[in-house]
């Protein structure tokens, strides 16, 4: 069976894991955790970059800066994963649907002024699939009205828009390492910090709302509660096997584009038939490589093609059920209007198999996806 996802492990992961055993220090917020803590600021230039144990996580931090207070408004789109709303619906936020854009699948920019109302406090822009939002127009818009962006980042790392790395733009940005994404470590995240003055208070949050990292810098002479937090950090384990991943991530994403490119490539000839439609990257943004999707004519072709995949040993997968039809979101969350691309899209599409190692079955892998979509 081809898997639709396989970690990838450098070959460093264990000996960095070794070596924070050796130096005794396993919590949080040592030497491995300030190594990638300093290679998130310079590869994304940010100001401030903090490890967290997942992207929800840093989400839920994100949420806390913000003041969520119950009833504030925060839009998004609905088409994306549960965290996104769930960390703003836990503080009592409701989740503001807007409609996707057909060609990037992200939150469609022209359609946010709409839905924002005296209660809308912050704009989730989500980077489907590594691709960026139209950052220039939500930046624009959230200035007009007071509003924070926290740009959900999780599936962008290495991405760009109009050269500016991806997490780094709006006020706050948040990235995953859960093992399904391009630099992992099993799970795990962070919160980007460009907003400076917002520092101090998201080291507290992070530290269980405690001054305990200033009593450390000696900025105060007592350890104490002083503001709402959890334990957002991961432990240094964790820290070490990112590292590994981290010194890797140029190859990582260099070879995930190569098979990017290679499916891109093999299926254009069965678009011009009308048979898929292929992702279209918009030329402001370079992307990570984080997915390759396509998008079949209807929901029956979508099934059948994934259970003919099945059957030639291929394991392909959708997602979202999006947020505004889930319980959850019925109950908590409002929509604009109608949701009509998200619905469309969310049942027409197909994610396939994207993971290093996969290149030398790929020749094949792609026949086997071509003739399955012929025969449709
Ligand atoms: C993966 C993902 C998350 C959650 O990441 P975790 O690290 O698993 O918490 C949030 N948002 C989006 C868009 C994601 O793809």
């Amino acid at each position: 069976m081809i898997p639709f996802n396989k970690p990838y492990l450098t070959g460093n992961e264990l000996e960095y894991i070794n070596q924070a055993h050796t130096q005794g220090h396993l919590s949080g917020d040592g030497n491995f955790t300030k190594k990638c803590h300093h290679w998130l600021e310079k590869q994304l230039g940010s100001p401030k970059a903090l490890l967290t144990h997942s992207c929800t996580g840093a989400l839920e931090m994100a949420a806390i800066l913000a003041d969520i207070q119950p009833g504030d408004e925060v839009i998004m789109p609905s088409y994306t994963f549960v965290s996104t709303a769930n960390a703003f619906a836990i503080r009592g936020g409701v989740p503001v649907f807007v409609d996707i854009r057909p060609d990037t699948l992200n939150i469609d920019e022209m359609k946010i002024e709409a839905a924002i109302t005296d209660k809308t406090k912050a704009i989730v822009p989500v980077h489907y699939a590594g691709v960026s939002c139209e950052m220039d127009t939500i930046m624009e818009i959230a200035d007009k009205y007071g509003l924070l962006v926290i740009e959900d980042a999780a599936q962008a790392i290495g991405s760009t828009y109009k050269d500016k790395p991806l997490g780094s733009i709006g006020h706050l940005g948040t990235l995953s390492f859960h093992e399904t994404k391009n630099i992992i470590s099993g799970e795990g995240g962070a919160l980007l910090i460009n907003d400076i003055a917002m520092c101090d208070r998201a080291e507290i949050i992070r530290e269980k709302g405690t001054n305990r990292k200033q009593f450390f810098q000696g900025k105060t002479d007592k350890y104490t509660w002083v503001d709402f937090g959890s334990s957002y950090l991961p432990s240094e384990i964790v820290a070490a096997f990112l590292w590994a991943q981290m010194e890797s991530a140029d190859t990582i994403t260099k070879r995930r584009i190569d098979i990017w490119n290679s499916y891109h490539a093999a299926f254009e000839d069965l678009e011009g038939k009308g048979k898929v439609r292929r992702p279209i990257i918009p030329e402001y943004c370079d992307h990570n490589a984080h997915m390759y999707y396509l998008l079949l004519p209807n929901l029956k072709t979508r099934s059948k093609l994934i259970t003919s995949l099945e059957s030639n040993n291929i394991h392909a997968v959708f997602h979202y059920i999006p947020l505004h039809s889930s319980p959850m979101g019925k109950k908590l969350s409002r929509s604009l209007c109608d949701l009509p691309i998200t619905d469309n899209l969310s049942e027409r599409i197909i994610r396939l198999p994207l993971w290093l190692g996969l290149e030398k079955e790929l020749p094949s892998v792609i026949n086997k996806i071509s003739d399955a979509i012929i025969q449709l």
